[in-house]
């Protein structure tokens, strides 16, 4: 009780330091060297990574150690995201996270298991009280995994500040060696409004890339005028690892002067989607490759050093200017461009003709579409610009513009099912149309009476599909009747074409058994060592169930004693 006393003591004493941060108090959560594949807020789809990946050598199962004293405030178990995730909040405020972990330790396993047979289900979130689960600095909480959205066996390892920031833990004195310099991939060039130009051109390219024997680079000459920008792809390596990672600060400067500044220190969580306004949306949708602008336009993130507006270069006829760009990790190893512009008025230059249609979106405002069964209502501040969008409605296909516009905030697409039948309409979903082939793909999909309704934040043409096929559902580890004494495993496999799997259930002798399910495998696992089997004949029944609601039933019989 001492000790659970004097922890809320400390804590209230030192929640108001937050602006220097502890040296050596966060430890090493494994119990080997520190190799990273994943860098404190690198871009990734949709969202800045929020903390450092280690890796764990291709393994699954290391120990993973409490990185300081603490207690577990949350502990949050899901199919996707970080799968199997522990929380531990420490004395002066800041709190670790470990995800993607295999299973937890013996006495919060018993916990977290406690808790999902009460609430029937395999996904949970809790938030332990302080004294429910105490943890000293290098206690044993769990084991590394590979679960939720994970490409790989690794631990993924957070640290927040009080206001639930994810901070770079390499600030805390977290040590990696790192000996070279960042690496610079490609550069581009971007005429920013109608009558800006760069070769003559008013659209934007990529220039040529010369690397020098020191690490820095050199471009090739542009010649330009009026408003332009850049954007870089680059990455940084670390010694003891292949992995292409995040950087850690670009500066930019004209002629001498820094004009732009990016530092990837912190970040909420609520402006991580503002990552695709930074980077080139358009080149990321349409060729996957992920650019990041050097300067700032209508972006409030604060990654950004400099303020609004900045990063621009304005160039005039007749001059000449050195641009250079510096590249940082956290080591401070540095990769210098530099870009020589030359002002030159051109005679043959065109703006680019923009497609103009009846759709003008003015992203300060609401704009509601409709056409035959589809409407469509973008709200105020859902993009961050103004643009012309196709829009058309042929049968039950909408064609919303390309995916080529980053959005903040979700959009709201609604069919009118009227005209079908009651049987068919509760099959029907709206999909995504991808790719070549145009696969539909499911997008959560509310029903109201005689309407479909989806929200998203991608463009692009969206259809009507159906899903009459139902789940599919088999043993992986044994056959009926089997006896399973020795067996610590019961494992299933399930599968749905269409629409996908929106949740199961299953029974053994009428009680509900924790299955794991993890959806890159397609497997529900059961473990025995739960200890809530304990008769002969054990009737299993699986129930899975898709987005439409198609279910299917398997039922089998084992032994066991
Ligand atoms: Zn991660």
């Amino acid at each position: 009780m001492r000790f659970i006393l004097s922890l809320f003591f400390v804590f209230s004493l030192f929640s108001s330091a937050q602006n220097n941060y502890p040296q050596d108090y966060f430890s090493n959560p494994l119990e080997i060297p520190l190799v990273l594949s994943g860098t404190f807020a690198e871009l990734r789809s949709n969202h800045f990574h929020s903390g450092l990946d280690i890796k764990t050598q291709q393994r699954t199962g290391l120990k993973v150690k409490a990185s300081a004293n603490g207690f577990v405030s949350r502990i949050k178990v899901s199919h996707f995201g970080y799968g199997k995730a522990l929380y531990i909040s420490h004395p002066n405020g800041y709190t670790t996270v470990y995800a993607h972990l295999q299973k937890f330790s013996p006495e919060i396993e018993a916990y977290v298991k406690k808790q999902q047979y009460e609430k029937e289900s395999y996904e949970i979130e809790v938030f332990p009280k302080v004294e429910d689960l105490l943890i000293l600095k290098d206690n044993l909480v769990a084991y590394s995994g590979n679960s939720g959205g994970s490409g790989g066996p690794h631990l993924h390892f957070e640290i927040r500040d009080k206001q639930e920031r994810p901070m770079n833990p390499m600030l805390f004195g977290i040590n990696i060696k790192d000996s070279s310099n960042p690496i610079v991939k490609s550069i581009y060039v971007y005429p920013l409004d109608k009558n800006s130009f760069v070769n003559s051109s008013n659209t934007k390219q990529k220039i040529r890339l010369t690397p020098l024997k020191n690490g820095d680079y050199n471009t090739e000459n542009i010649n330009a005028i009026g408003n332009i920008g850049f954007a870089i792809n680059a990455f940084d390596r670390q010694d003891l690892a292949a992995n292409s990672n995040g950087v850690y600060n670009i500066q930019t400067y004209i002629n001498g002067s820094r004009n732009f500044e990016i530092d990837f220190k912190r970040f909420s969580f609520d402006e991580t989607k503002h990552i695709n306004q930074l980077i080139d949306y358009e080149l990321f949708s349409t060729k996957k490759q992920r650019i990041q602008k050097l300067f700032r336009k209508n972006n409030p993130l604060s990654l950004f050093k400099s303020p609004l507006n900045d990063g621009f270069i304005k160039v005039e006829d007749s001059t000449y200017s050195i641009y250079k760009i510096r590249v940082a990790d956290y080591k401070n190893n540095e990769a210098w461009v530099t870009i020589h512009i030359k002002g030159t008025k051109s005679s043959i230059a065109k703006p680019k003709e923009e497609k103009v249609t009846p759709y003008f979106i003015k992203a300060n405002q609401t704009t509601n579409l409709k056409e035959s069964v589809v409407s469509v209502d973008f709200y105020k501040d859902t993009f961050y610009d103004d643009f012309y969008l196709d829009f058309e409605v042929k049968n039950d296909t909408l064609k919303l513009h390309k995916d080529v516009k980053a959005a903040k905030k979700n959009f709201t697409i609604t069919y009118d099912v009227s005209k079908y039948s009651n049987e068919d309409k509760n099959k029907l979903y709206i999909a995504r149309l991808v790719g070549y082939n145009n696969y539909p793909f499911y997008t959560y999909t509310k029903r109201k009476d005689h309407l479909l309704i989806a929200s998203s934040k991608k463009l692009g043409t969206y259809a009507l599909a159906m899903d009459t096929i139902k789940p599919t559902i088999s043993s992986i580890n044994f056959k009926s009747k089997q006896w399973l004494s020795k067996y610590r495993y019961l494992k299933i496999k399930i599968k749905d074409e269409d629409s996908g799997i929106s949740n199961y259930r299953a029974t053994i002798n009428g009680k509900w058994i924790l299955m794991e399910y993890d959806y890159k495998t397609k497997t529900l696992t059961h473990d025995f060592n739960d200890g809530v089997i304990n008769d002969t004949k054990n009737n299993l029944k699986v129930i899975v169930t898709d987005n439409v609601g198609n279910n299917s039933t398997f039922e089998t019989l084992f032994y066991r004693k």
